[in-house]
């Protein structure tokens, strides 16, 4: 029996990102994952209630999540996360593949909270949350490897 895996709604090509646009995967890609498993999207965002389009948001120092305006909008990102988790335990799942660098999404890199386009060390609010429950989380820059590791 197929397993099922968690994939960022923006990766699938809904256009859920904060400007209504999408980030697919290449159809290649998708129909791989399509093949070994069961997919489930999920929006972290849109899951905790932000409206679509919206401003975008990065993470700060100690972790609250703002617009450039200054609007904190930790609620919504930690509901969302929450959300996702639900989702994993409820189906059983052990892997996300989430999309790079987003406050909610991304895994290993994120932006700094400057809205300056910097790059540092980090994850997502999602991320961070999944993968302190036990669930496995890579983005689509590591798919293709980790595709290759997957037994038939
Ligand atoms: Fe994509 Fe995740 Fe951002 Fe939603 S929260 S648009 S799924 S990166």
């Amino acid at each position: 029996m197929k397993k099922t895996i968690l994939v960022s709604s923006c990766l699938l090509g809904y256009g859920v990102r904060f400007d209504k646009t999408s980030k697919p995967l290449l159809k290649e890609q998708l129909s791989a994952l399509e093949d070994k498993f069961n997919i489930i999207g999920v929006c972290p965002e849109v899951l905790g209630g932000l409206p679509c389009p919206r401003r975008p948001a990065e993470i700060s120092k100690n972790r609250e999540i703002r617009t450039q305006s200054g609007q904190v909008l930790s609620t919504f990102f930690l509901k969302g996360a929450h959300g996702a988790l639900n989702i994993c335990k409820n189906y059983g799942i052990q892997l996300a593949v989430l999309k790079s660098k987003s406050p909610s999404c991304g895994f290993g890199k994120i932006y700094d909270g400057t809205f300056s386009g910097c790059l540092i060390n980090g994850n997502g609010i999602t991320s961070d949350l999944l993968l302190q429950n036990g669930v496995k989380v890579i983005n689509e820059s590591e798919l293709d490897d980790w595709l290759k590791t997957v037994k038939e």
